[in-house]
């Protein structure tokens, strides 16, 4: 059975969240990230949900029931800081911190993608979507939506963000990230059959002497991994 990871991207319609440079809307931010983990975590076979899927109003009552009801083993809340333009950094809450891997985990992997300007480390506190969920959860401030330096990383840096959350979701599960060695994960589609393989066919050929050209045509390219398989008429 694959885990169950619930991302909540923070505030969406008529709650905007924190309003930033040049307007940058939180609620944007939170749901362009929280889609990438979804995407990253579904890559790596774990099922994933998400609180919105686009730019709606969803009641913090909503969030926490929809993952309660789904049975959801962890929930991980997206957001956005915002203050005095002068604060900057990455923070992660959790509602426990003694007994929080989920929180710990996902915050080192941030700081481990180099994107964030300051670490403000791991905290408690009592938020609602914190409290009022049965699974192990967290929230994560990506940064300071105001702050110039951090408006900059929340815009350029939502792959890697959005990455480390995956990753450190992962390490909390115990299971491998697996990286591809493909550069950019996006254009990966997420898995949607893991007892599927898709095989590539490259010739059928009635003379195995054919067949065997073919594969050395492709190991001159390169494709050191074809091989022959015989079908038999019936
Ligand atoms: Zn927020």
């Amino acid at each position: 059975m694959s885990k169950k990871v619930f991302i909540d991207p923070g505030h969406g319609g008529y709650d905007s969240g924190a309003v930033g440079v040049n307007n940058l809307l939180e609620k944007d931010i939170n749901l362009d990230v929280a889609k990438k983990v979804y995407d990253f975590l579904k890559n790596q076979g774990l099922e994933v949900k998400l609180s919105r899927t686009d730019d709606k109003t969803v009641e913090l009552n909503e969030r926490t029931v929809a993952a309660n009801a789904w049975n959801a083993e962890c929930f991980v809340s997206i957001h956005c800081n915002a203050f005095n333009k002068e604060a900057c950094g990455i923070e992660t809450y959790s509602y426990n911190v003694a007994t929080n891997n989920l929180a710990v985990n996902i915050h080192e992997e941030i700081l481990k993608s180099k994107c964030y300007t300051k670490n403000r480390g791991v905290k408690t506190a009592n938020f609602y979507v914190l409290k009022y969920t049965n699974m192990r959860t967290c929230l994560i401030e990506l940064a300071f939506i105001d702050n110039i330096d951090d408006a900059k990383i929340l815009l350029e840096n939502q792959d890697e963000l959005a990455e480390a959350i995956a990753k450190g979701i992962c390490e909390y599960f115990g299971i491998e990230y697996k990286t591809n060695n493909k550069d950019n994960n996006d254009e990966i589609p997420p898995v949607d059959n893991t007892d599927t393989f898709y095989s590539v066919v490259c010739g059928s050929f009635s003379n195995r002497v054919y067949a065997e050209e073919r594969i050395e045509e492709l190991k001159k390219l390169g494709i050191n991994d074809a091989f022959i398989t015989v079908y038999k008429k019936e």
